[in-house]
């Protein structure tokens, strides 16, 4: 098989040159990063479900009108996606407060929030992907205030759509970020969700129980991985190949 062009490679995927003009091929590795790369490891596995469960997420999007990049799975750990420009912000959607906003604001981790908050990151490895405001934004370009608009709308819908998807598996939609991508279809542009979604950047916590079964497992040092992420899929009916078939989870109506 012909070496594929590699793109760009980051903590947790590398993105190869698709087969067609205009698709990238992303490939999910087992790395596992946190704080900024200063804590990490290798997790078996993790890239097979964070592959599994990304399409599991964008193909719901896509079947409800939420425009994302996915086009199809590959094989294991590998997704065709459109390739998009990507805006330079972590879109996070806040619905209980936890990690950087609850200690940035003393509130304790697990308070309901009246609404859903949405917050924006510069994303910048070297600078820690500081939090901005539209005004920095604004200021420097980075989206236009149609974009802001569009932004916040996807934001909002992947938020109905993941935690009513999260509670039917008796789960917690906590918080989560998202990337949003443009991409050009003609003369015309739109914006897509982009990236994953997936249990590294999500906080999804058991709802009788509060276990995290989410990307803290190893920020916090909490147990294993691949566990918490495989029953995260075993929930959803969304199986590794090779894992054990399970009954599919009932959904509550
Ligand atoms: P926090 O700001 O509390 O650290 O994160 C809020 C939410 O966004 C969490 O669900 C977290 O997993 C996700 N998140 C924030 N920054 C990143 C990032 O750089 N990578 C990933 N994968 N998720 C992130």
């Amino acid at each position: 098989m012909a070496r594929r062009k590699k793109i760009y490679e980051g903590k947790a995927k590398i993105l190869y040159e698709g087969p067609e003009p205009g698709t990238i091929v992303q490939y999910f590795k087992d790395d596992a990063t946190a704080f900024n790369a200063e804590k990490r490891d290798v997790i078996d596995g993790k890239g097979v479900l964070n592959n599994r469960l990304s399409e599991f997420f964008m193909v719901g999007l896509n079947s409800i009108g939420v425009p994302t990049h996915f086009l199809k799975r590959l094989n294991m750990r590998e997704q065709l996606v459109r390739s998009c420009e990507i805006i330079p912000l972590e879109v996070i959607v806040r619905n209980f407060a936890a990690g950087t906003m609850a200690k940035r604001l003393g509130i304790e981790e697990g308070t309901p929030l009246p609404r859903p908050i949405v917050e924006y990151c510069y994303k910048d490895d070297k600078l820690g992907d500081p939090l901005v405001t539209e005004e920095h934004i604004a200021a420097f370009g980075w989206a236009s205030q149609q974009d802001m608009d569009d932004i916040l709308s996807l934001a909002l819908r992947v938020n109905d759509f993941m935690s009513g998807l999260m509670y039917g598996v008796g789960i917690k939609l906590v918080d989560f970020k998202i990337e949003i991508g443009r991409v050009y279809d003609g003369d015309y542009q739109r914006l897509v969700v982009a990236d994953e979604i997936s249990p590294d950047s999500c906080r999804l916590w058991d709802i009788e129980t509060g276990r995290k079964l989410d990307k803290d497992v190893f920020r916090r040092d909490l147990g294993n991985l691949t566990d918490a992420y495989t029953e995260v899929a075993r929930r959803l009916g969304v199986m590794p190949a090779n894992a054990t078939p399970m009954e599919k989870p009932k959904l509550i109506n």
